[in-house]
This record gives C-alpha cells, sequence and structure tokens, in this order.
C-alpha cells in the first residue's frame, strides 16, 4: 500500500483487542481497517514459552461474539490453542487485517489523523490504539547489571527449560510470568527464584474465572459509589495453575528476596550472600507500547496516556484498549477486552455520527 488511503478508523495492533475492537466496529457499520506489525495472526500469543498456559479455561476466554472452543485434553489452553481461536477469528469475522504493516506516528492533520506506516499513509477519523505491552519488556535498573557474564534475558526470550539445563538460573520476578517460568525450570535446572515480597498464591480452586468476576465486582462497586473491593489485586498475585502448584507442592519453588546486585558471576544480597549464575531472566512486567502516538503529544503520568474510560482525555479521536487497568477493568485480557471494545466503537460511531 502506498500514496495516501483513506478509512473512518484506524485500529493499530491485530491482537486481541485490534479484533475485539473491529468485531464492534463492524457490527456499527463503521469503515475500519486494522494494522498489524506481524506477518501472521496471533499478537503476542506467538511468541510465549514453550509451556505457558491460560490461567483461565477456554470458556472463560472468549472474544465477543465467538466462544473459545475446548482445547482436547487440557482444561487451560496452551498459547497455540490461542493463536488459532485468533486466526479463525479474523476470518470468521472476516476483519480488514493489512501486515505486516507497522505504525510509525499517528499526526494531527485538519480534520484528519494521519496514521503513517512503514506501508504508507492513512488518513482517518479516528484511531483506536490495541498494541499491547509485550514489545516493550522492562528490566529493572539493579545496580551491576552490566557487569554480569553470563546470560541475561527478559520473558519475552524465554522458550524452554532445555535451554537451561544444568545451569544456575536465576529467575526474578513474583508475578505468574515469574513463577511459571520458575516451575517450568524448577527440575531441570539449579533454580533460585527471588521475588520482591514474599509470593502470594491464589487458593488452588482460583482461576482466571474468580479473576475475572473480582475486576467485575469492583467496577460495579465503583460504577454505583460503593467501597472498592480492591478487585483482583486483593486476591494475590499468582494463580497456581497446575505445573506452578505442583513445583510448588514438591517444594521446589521457594522465593528468595530481591537481592542488592549484580556482579561479574551472579547475584548478591544485602547479607553477603551470594548465588553464582549462568543466567538471569527477568521477569519483571512491560509497559505500554505506545511510541507511535508520541507524535500526537498527550499527556500522561508514568508511561500512561490520561485517558476517561478508552478514551485520551486531550485526544477524542483517539481510544487506547488492551494494555491494563487503566483502559478498562480486565481490558489486558481474552475475556476482559470484549467491554471495553464496543465501549470504544459506541464512542467513535458517536463522533463519527
Ligand atoms: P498483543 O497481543 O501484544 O497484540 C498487539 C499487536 O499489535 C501485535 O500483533 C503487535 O505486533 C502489534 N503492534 C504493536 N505495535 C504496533 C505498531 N506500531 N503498528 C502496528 N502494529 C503494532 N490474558 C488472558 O486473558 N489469559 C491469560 O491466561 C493470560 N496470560 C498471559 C500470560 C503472559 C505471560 C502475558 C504477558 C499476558 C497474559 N495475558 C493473559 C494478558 C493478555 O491477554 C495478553 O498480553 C494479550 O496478548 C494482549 O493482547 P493485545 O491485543 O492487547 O496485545
Amino acid at each position: 500500500m502506498t500514496g495516501g488511503s483513506r478509512t473512518q478508523v484506524v485500529v493499530i495492533g491485530g491482537g486481541q483487542a485490534g479484533l475485539a475492537a473491529g468485531y464492534h466496529l463492524r457490527r456499527l457499520g463503521v469503515d475500519f481497517v486494522i494494522l498489524d506489525a506481524q506477518s501472521t495472526p496471533g499478537g503476542a500469543w506467538r511468541h510465549a514459552w514453550d509451556s505457558l498456559r491460560l490461567f483461565s479455561p477456554a470458556a472463560y476466554s472468549s472474544l465477543p461474539g465467538r466462544p473459545m472452543p475446548l482445547q482436547a485434553g487440557q482444561t487451560y489452553p496452551d498459547a497455540g490453542h490461542v493463536v488459532g481461536y485468533l486466526t479463525e477469528y479474523e476470518r470468521r469475522y472476516d476483519l480488514p487485517v493489512h501486515r505486516p504493516v507497522r505504525v510509525t506516528g499517528v499526526h494531527h492533520d485538519g480534520e484528519f489523523l494521519r496514521a503513517e506506516t512503514d506501508a504508507g499513509v492513512w488518513r482517518t477519523r479516528a484511531v483506536i490504539s490495541a498494541t499491547g505491552t509485550w514489545w516493550r519488556p522492562f528490566l529493572p535498573a539493579v545496580p551491576g547489571r552490566a557487569d554480569f557474564r553470563g546470560r541475561q534475558l527478559h520473558t519475552v526470550e524465554y522458550r524452554s527449560p532445555h535451554d537451561f539445563a544444568g545451569q544456575r538460573v536465576v529467575v526474578v520476578g513474583g508475578g505468574n510470568s515469574g513463577a511459571q517460568i520458575a516451575a517450568d525450570l524448577a527440575y531441570e535446572t539449579e533454580l533460585t527464584w527471588v521475588t520482591q515480597r514474599p509470593p502470594r498464591f491464589l487458593a488452588d480452586d482460583i482461576d482466571g474465572r474468580a479473576l475475572f468476576d473480582a475486576a467485575t465486582a469492583r467496577r460495579r462497586a465503583l460504577e454505583e459509589g460503593r467501597t472498592d473491593t480492591g478487585g483482583v489485586a486483593s486476591l494475590g498475585d499468582i494463580v497456581a495453575v497446575p505445573p506452578v502448584r505442583e513445583a510448588r507442592d514438591a517444594g521446589r519453588l521457594k522465593a528468595a528476596p530481591m537481592f542488592v546486585r549484580l556482579d561479574r558471576d551472579g547475584v548478591l544480597w544485602a547479607d553477603g550472600t551470594r548465588a553464582p549464575a549462568d543466567a538471569v531472566i527477568w521477569c519483571t512486567g512491560f509497559r505500554p507500547a505506545l511510541s507511535h502516538l508520541a507524535s500526537l503529544g498527550l499527556r500522561g503520568v508514568r508511561g500512561h496516556i490520561a485517558t476517561e474510560g478508552t478514551r485520551a482525555v486531550d485526544e477524542p479521536r483517539v481510544h487506547l484498549l488492551g494494555y491494563g487497568d487503566w483502559t478498562g477493568p480486565a481490558s489486558a485480557t481474552l475475556i476482559g477486552v470484549g467491554r471495553p471494545a464496543r465501549e470504544a466503537a459506541r464512542d467513535i460511531a458517536g463522533l463519527l455520527a
């Protein structure tokens, strides 16, 4: 695609959030395109480590309109199953996804917005940004990180315990990624699992279903002016999916507190204790991938853009979808993104009218 194309809405990103937006835009009869930097469907799920399992059963992992089918023999589907589901979803609803197209910047252009890409320019009346977080891994600034001679990687680069067989590995992070990767490595490596505070496992019978219910209860409480229930965060940090539960119950998931620095050979705690290491895996989270919106100069704090619901406070033609609770409760989950996607699509349809 070269030269200038026109459409009413450009959706940036063709992962689950972009597809959910497309579903609702189509239902409202809005003209739109989805521009996705990947060459094939599936968004971040294409890049997950081999053993990753959803923390919810398929029935609780569906986008609007089309329930996720069960995966044979699995209560908690794997990432490949999600990629298959998203591939089928965009085909089923005939969503106009253009790939690979990377949006490099969104600019004001009179009554239009202009999306500049590595495959030409789109003029549009509105933008839904749905670019996720996987593409901006976060690593904390820990002293000595540059001195360490072993291998350092982030969650996004981890694939399988076989790559570390027999090695001394330090896994940093007390969230779901840290716990799942530590559990994955617990049998084949000499593992040190490090968390900033003692790990908070959710009760074994709590999974993504209960998390979604907690997020919904919180949204309702806040909407009705009742006391904040604390939502998901009040329950704990780590869903005890079967591999995590097994490793924990086998006594292989004992967490050490956070170390204070690295040196050439490993990590060191304040009391002088050290753990020599061949590799350090940073499961320390993500930031929203928003650099393509920098050209609009929208205000925000801590890497976020100020929003009301999904709409950017400073630019009502721009919506942000997915990313985290700040763009809608549970909006960074498969089941949670449908509702904010519908609200964004309706808001834009109103604007266009
Ligand atoms: P993505 O899947 O990242 O899709 C964004 C798309 O936008 C990508 O294709 C990307 O290439 C593209 N893009 C980025 N920048 C540009 C650009 N400038 N121009 C064009 N395209 C661009 N959720 C659940 O519901 N259940 C779970 O069990 C679960 N487990 C998770 C486990 C891990 C380890 C992680 C990290 C997340 C998990 N999530 C889970 C959360 C969430 O569902 C996923 O992160 C999901 O991938 C987010 O979808 P998205 O569409 O917002 O972003």
